[in-house]
């Protein structure tokens, strides 16, 4: 028995020796000490907080291993890598390792070298993990971005339930919750459907001192943007809704002379996303733009801004993505730039993307249909998804079809996948028949059959430009020449440009038309409400923009944080210092109103148009063109 002293030195000395840190932060020593004693725990700290340190620590600490339940490989990918250069014995099982591999890892922790195991939840469910984990000592679980398991969220994950039966099989194992989302009613989920008895809720506020938050209502965000860019040296991530907004919004600036900017988002392939991210993250001054694909697990700790080009959908994202600034406590800004226009907008997109039932049922019996599954069938393999013929067949728009199928995808009925990837092409006729083919077919068959070895026996990766440029045919006629074959059922290939689409449950149409229906229309009207939320927070300009935050939170503040917008609204600037800092701005060059309100620590453009006038009457100021001002 380890005294509470004795104790309290190796958390310290484990903090120092494996971390590098001197201290624990606010709240992580508790639920360190409640999970050592074996309680179950809910930790509910804003990103950033230090959440992945409340299960790590303890997992060194205590005998076995920890199992950590992860949603993304990703992160899963990320955290042991980094746990790896700290010296800790973590690892991660995933399909993409093969048996042997995965035969060593379980091996390690039979015999208690590893400390941590990252799963995802599906795995909880395989046999042979089931199998093998039998004869592991596991220390606790850890649930990592527990608000998965909330049935209402975005993030929904139906297989987080396997972790209660999981538990319960395995005599009521301690499990700690962890998760940056903490609506009161997420909270009641998480502790509901984990099985939690008596848990220790530890919830940090989500109150962030070092940022601050400005809505800003403004016609040309292009603009507006150019002008934060142009006086910022520093790193930083523009959110934008859509790939081609990204996109976009790169050019511009890259066409107007900001070149520290560079674009990111879902459609990228793994080796493009890896290095614009290594490079964002190793960079002092670098920009993102991108859609809500990225952040997820990032860790940069001097991100100075976090710009909304466009509004997210829920004020859950929202605080998610602006707390990715400042995690180094400095200061740091967050604008969300909007007007009426783009909220009216935004509301008929969603409507727009809602489907009635009939039609929610049709196109998901026309892409059973497409592929030719019929009712309990499962089929193995993978599918080229054209949602061009989807919506031919269907006759409905493409915002409802990709509603559908991205909720197909979150329940697991369907695994879309719409990243930039490799191709696949497999043989479908027996190496002897090649010679029965026209002699120009045979040849070409051939030539596959060299240069791709195994396409004869399953399915082989690779590359167009790699393969055209081995047997020196262009990549379009190459890629012509494979669909030829395709169509006459010699070859399967799944073009990796394009999204594929695999079965992941048997087809159940009365599931179909019953539960999914339901659970479809619940998340939909919870979307909205959601929506709704957003934009009275975007509109209202009478309370503190973080209280507004806190209390849809469920926190009870009393009270503002003195630096949002609103906030400084209503201290007011008093107008001679705002004049003569002005006066003192345009005394080093001239400069438009954005030029100036950026410089005076984004005072509102109101405010300073309304000095500048004043000023230009007085005959102080002058104008050079109608946007510059400078000194007569
Ligand atoms: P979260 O998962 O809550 O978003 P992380 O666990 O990724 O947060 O931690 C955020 C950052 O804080 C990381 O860079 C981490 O190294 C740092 N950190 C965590 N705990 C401490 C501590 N006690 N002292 C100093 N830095 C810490």
């Amino acid at each position: 028995m380890v005294s509470p002293q004795d104790l309290n030195d190796l958390k310290i000395q484990t903090l120092k020796h494996f971390w590098g840190h001197t201290a624990f932060r606010d709240s992580q020593e508790e639920i360190i000490d409640a999970v050592i004693s074996g309680k179950d725990t809910v930790a509910l700290l804003p990103t950033g907080g230090g959440k992945s340190l409340c299960f790590q620590l303890p997992a060194l600490i205590l005998e076995g291993t920890c199992l950590v339940v992860s949603p993304l490989l990703a992160l899963m990918r990320d955290q042991v890598f980094q746990l790896k250069n700290n010296g800790i014995e973590a690892e991660y099982i995933s399909s993409e390792l093969d048996d042997f591999e995965t035969e060593v890892i379980f091996g390690r922790c039979r015999e208690g070298i590893t400390k941590l195991l990252y799963v995802s939840p599906e795995r909880l469910n395989n046999p042979t993990f089931l199998q093998n984990i039998q004869d592991i000592e596991i220390s606790f679980i850890a649930v990592d971005e527990a608000h998965c398991i909330s049935e209402w969220g975005q993030d929904f994950r139906p297989s987080y339930q396997n972790i209660k039966n999981f538990r319960t099989e395995h005599a009521g194992i301690a499990c700690l919750a962890l998760t940056a989302t903490a609506t009161p009613k997420v909270l009641q989920e998480i502790t509901q459907k984990l099985d939690f008895r008596e848990p220790k809720i530890f919830q940090k506020s989500f109150r962030r001192e070092n940022i601050k938050i400005f809505t800003d209502k403004i016609s040309d965000k292009y603009q507006r943007i150019h002008d934060l860019l142009r006086y910022s040296r520093n790193a930083g991530i523009i959110y934008t809704r859509t790939r081609k907004e990204a996109e976009e919004l790169t050019r511009f600036l890259k066409n107007n002379r900001i070149d520290n900017v560079d674009f990111f988002h879902a459609g990228l392939t793994l080796k493009e996303k890896k290095q614009k991210q290594n490079h964002w993250v190793t960079s002092p001054d670098q920009v993102l733009i991108s859609t809500n694909a990225f952040g997820m697990g990032i860790d940069k700790e001097n991100v100075r801004f976090v710009i909304h080009f466009s509004s997210p959908a829920s004020l859950e994202n929202y605080y998610q993505e602006i707390g990715r600034a400042g995690r180094d406590g400095q200061e740091s800004y967050a604008f969300l730039l909007w007007n009426e226009q783009e909220l009216d907008n935004f509301d008929q997109l969603l409507k727009y993307q809602i489907p009635n039932k009939s039609e929610f049922t049709e196109v998901i019996t026309y892409l059973y249909s497409l592929f030719q599954i019929a009712e309990t069938d499962l089929p193995e393999k993978i599918f080229q998804l054209h949602i061009e013929t989807l919506k031919r067949v269907s006759r409905c728009s493409t915002g409802k079809i990709k509603n559908i199928l991205n909720f197909l995808h979150n329940q697991e009925l369907i695994f879309v996948n719409s990243s930039k990837s490799l191709s696949s092409l497999e043989m479908k006729i027996e190496p002897y028949e090649i010679d029965l083919l026209p002699r120009k077919d045979a040849y070409f068959m051939e030539l596959l059959l060299r240069n791709l070895s195994g396409i004869s026996t399953h399915k082989v990766m690779f590359s167009e430009v790699n393969l055209s440029a081995k047997i020196g045919v262009d990549v379009l006629l190459l890629k012509e020449r494979i669909r030829e074959l395709q169509k006459s059922g010699h070859l399967e290939f799944i073009d990796g440009a394009l999204s594929s689409i695999k079965f992941l449950k048997h087809r159940d149409d009365r599931s179909t038309a019953g539960k999914y229906w339901n659970l479809f229309q619940q998340i939909q009207k919870n979307k909205l409400q959601k929506w709704e939320e957003m934009k009275f927070y975007i509109r209202n300009q009478n309370y503190c923009k973080m209280r507004l935050i806190l209390s849809y939170f469920g926190e009870k503040v009393s009270n503002d944080c003195g630096k949002c917008a609103v906030c400084e609204a209503k201290k007011g600037h008093s107008p001679t210092s705002i004049t003569e800092e002005i006066l003192n701005i345009l005394g080093k060059q001239a400069c438009t109103a954005d030029e100036i309100s950026i410089q005076l620590n984004h005072c509102q453009k109101e405010k300073i148009l309304e000095h500048l006038i004043l000023l230009l009457d007085a005959g102080k100021v002058k104008m050079l063109n109608f946007r510059t001002y400078a000194l007569p």
